[in-house]
């Protein structure tokens, strides 16, 4: 059986069947997905089809589901229904090519671990069986700690940088592991305007070179800026798809119930309807 059509009947188990073309043409396809922690749905029936290449902002108010859609993606957390293909594979068998940053107000920072140790754990599949850590290894570390600008901190322990610091040591580990798709949780947080300058460059660079891009996002004035496809989530999906036709007036105060003041639209750079 090809792999394709093994995610095609997991998808279609659940009464979701799912096309084939946009199977492969999509770095993540998620149909009728639903998360709930408690009585009330975190996500609810949601659908994604994430084009790959694409760098996408994935928005909405606080409590919206953004972290818990990610992360059911991921199978971090269980979900009450859905599916999901990545490059037209099971999760299982994609695993290798995604990295993740979790958000990080989610990590403990205490943890006593060196930034060098944090970035090669994202080599953990060239260090092999005995986790030996060669001259070459510690190389490519360095060498995606360079590309975040966080080189000079190799020998730190994290907990003793500041946020934007870590979140760039982060971004480092995510970088090791050479994924082709990065799902990141508002990687921009807490930042300076020299870290999100520098995180944004690294970011489209990764699009530059065809890998497809997933940050949750804050901030509504820099979408239109940063990203090229949004996907407008409040419990349920609101909208998805290009920002010149999804980051919508409308859409937005769909997505905020409302709530979003007219003087707050006027900033937003939004595409002319
Ligand atoms: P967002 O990232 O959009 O702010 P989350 O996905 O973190 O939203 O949370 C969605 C909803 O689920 C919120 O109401 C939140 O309080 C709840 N929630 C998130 N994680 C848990 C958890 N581990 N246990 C219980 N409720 C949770
Ligand atoms: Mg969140």
């Amino acid at each position: 059986m090809s792999l394709a059509s093994e995610t095609i009947e997991l998808a279609a188990t659940d009464g979701h069947p799912v096309e084939p073309e946009s199977l492969i043409d999509s770095a993540l396809v998620v149909r009728g997905m639903t998360v709930t922690y408690g009585e009330k749905p975190a996500i609810f029936s949601v659908d994604a089809t994430i084009p790959v290449g694409s760098m996408v902002a994935i928005v909405g108010p606080n409590g919206a589901g953004k972290s818990t859609l990610i992360k059911a993606a991921m199978n971090i957390v269980p979900r009450v229904s859905g599916s999901v293909s990545i490059f037209g594979q099971s999760l299982g068998k994609a695993r290798d090519r995604i990295a993740y940053v979790p958000q990080r107000a989610s990590i403990d920072w205490d943890f006593p671990t060196r930034v060098i140790d944090v970035v090669l754990m994202g080599l953990y599949r060239d260090l092999g069986l005995l986790r030996l850590v060669r001259a070459r290894h510690r190389k490519a570390a360095l060498d995606c700690l360079e590309r975040v600008g966080m080189a000079d901190f190799a020998d730190r322990q994290i907990g003793q940088l500041s946020g934007g610091q870590q979140q760039r040591v982060f971004l480092a580990r995510a970088l090791a592991q050479n994924a082709d798709l990065y799902l990141l949780d508002e990687p921009l947080a807490g930042v300076d305007a020299a870290t999100e300058k520098a995180i944004i460059d690294v970011l489209q660079g990764l699009k530059a070179e065809g890998r497809t891009v997933i940050c949750v996002h804050h901030d509504l004035a820099t979408v239109a800026d940063y990203f090229d496809h949004v996907l407008l989530l409040n419990v349920r999906k609101i909208a998805e798809g290009p920002i010149a036709t999804t980051f919508t007036e409308d859409n937005l105060q769909a997505a905020y119930g409302g709530r979003l003041a007219t003087t707050h639209i006027d900033q937003l750079h939004l595409p002319a309807a």
